[in-house]
């Protein structure tokens, strides 16, 4: 979309979500703190982003960060905090324990901008949901000075549908998670027995907002919704129902990414507290195909001894890829 148009949309979103600076509800905890004044909620974080690492991504999926992974990259912005804070979370230096640095929108923007110069094929929001305020302000900058990469929500799905509706015409491509079918689980991993009820009303949305997934001529996504599912260990019935859910709520040419990568961090729970087994993603795999999904980012059902996706924000690069 023209910059000018997206713009035009930040003003009316900015006008619609402001409020929510002052008495925060924008994301299903509604805490319903005092952002502006320095007050904080679950998410920790006030009405400034808390920016833990600006970096061209090389580990997304193929449609992100280029064929191969080798290409320019993902323009990722990780974020300080979160809303929903898994216990078992891979990123927790910054979604728990707050690593990161406070920027105002001017720095967000320049960053955004610095991002493109170095060559990424996108803006990539993780974990976004909780500073929406500041990101559109950044964005609002950022368009009015050439930014015109594809814009990525990249969200653990526990979302409100009123504040996503506000994001139509700004975000080109939804990449939500869909975590949990169960409520017992998410709320033993995350604190938020209603995630799936909030969940799966947002992927709704999205997918209204960004039905048609479009590649362009270098095979990388340019607009679309495409759903990510961490497979867990011991849950493989979850994972078929949450699949069962995206069958019938969708049509077949829904892009899905199912994850393998698991592993334990931070506080994960006892029995969360291995790797998946091979086994045990072949067979999420097997239903997804039978399910009829046309679309599937799949990765190595088995990763080798020591072999992980984990990052580490204490490092410099805090990833491992070889590029
Ligand atoms: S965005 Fe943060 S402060 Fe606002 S409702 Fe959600 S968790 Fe609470």
């Amino acid at each position: 979309m023209d910059p000018k148009k997206k713009i035009d949309r930040i003003d009316t979103a900015l006008a619609a979500l402001g409020p929510h600076a002052e008495e925060c509800a924008l994301c299903p905890r509604e805490c319903r703190v005092n952002r502006r004044s320095g007050e904080t909620g679950v998410c920790q974080s006030p009405d400034r982003a808390g920016l833990a690492r600006a970096l061209l991504h090389h580990g997304e999926e193929p449609v992100l960060s280029g064929p191969g992974g080798r290409v320019r990259g993902s323009g990722t912005l990780f974020f300080t905090g979160c809303n929903l804070k898994c216990l078992f979370c891979q990123n927790y230096q910054i979604s728990w324990l707050g690593q990161g640095r406070l920027v105002d929108d001017e720095e967000l923007a320049r960053t955004m901008i610095a991002l493109q110069d170095r060559g990424a094929v996108n803006i990539n929001l993780v974990s976004p949901t909780h500073l929406v305020l500041p990101i559109l302000r950044a964005l609002k900058i950022a368009y009015g000075r050439g930014l015109f990469l594809p814009l990525v929500y990249n969200s653990n799905g526990y979302e409100k549908v009123e504040v996503l509706e506000r994001l139509a015409g700004i975000v080109d491509i939804y990449l939500p998670d869909l975590k949990y079918r169960s409520g017992g689980l998410s709320e033993r991993c995350s604190g938020a027995a209603d995630y799936f009820g909030f969940a799966g009303p947002a992927l709704q949305e999205m997918y209204v907002q960004q039905p048609d997934f479009i590649l362009d001529g270098d095979g990388l996504a340019a607009r679309g919704t495409i759903v990510r599912h961490l497979v867990l260990p011991g849950q493989v019935e979850d994972s078929i129902a949450v699949l069962e859910w995206l069958a019938e709520t969708f049509p077949p040419s829904l892009p899905l990414s199912l994850m393998s990568q698991y592993r334990p961090c931070f506080r994960a729970p006892a029995d969360l507290g291995r790797p998946i087994e091979a086994a045990e993603y072949r067979a999420v795999l097997q239903k997804a195909r039978e399910l009829g999904f046309e679309q599937l980012f799949v990765q190595p059902d088995l990763f080798g001894p020591g072999e992980n996706l984990n990052p580490d924000f204490d490092l410099d690069q805090p990833f491992r890829w070889k590029t």
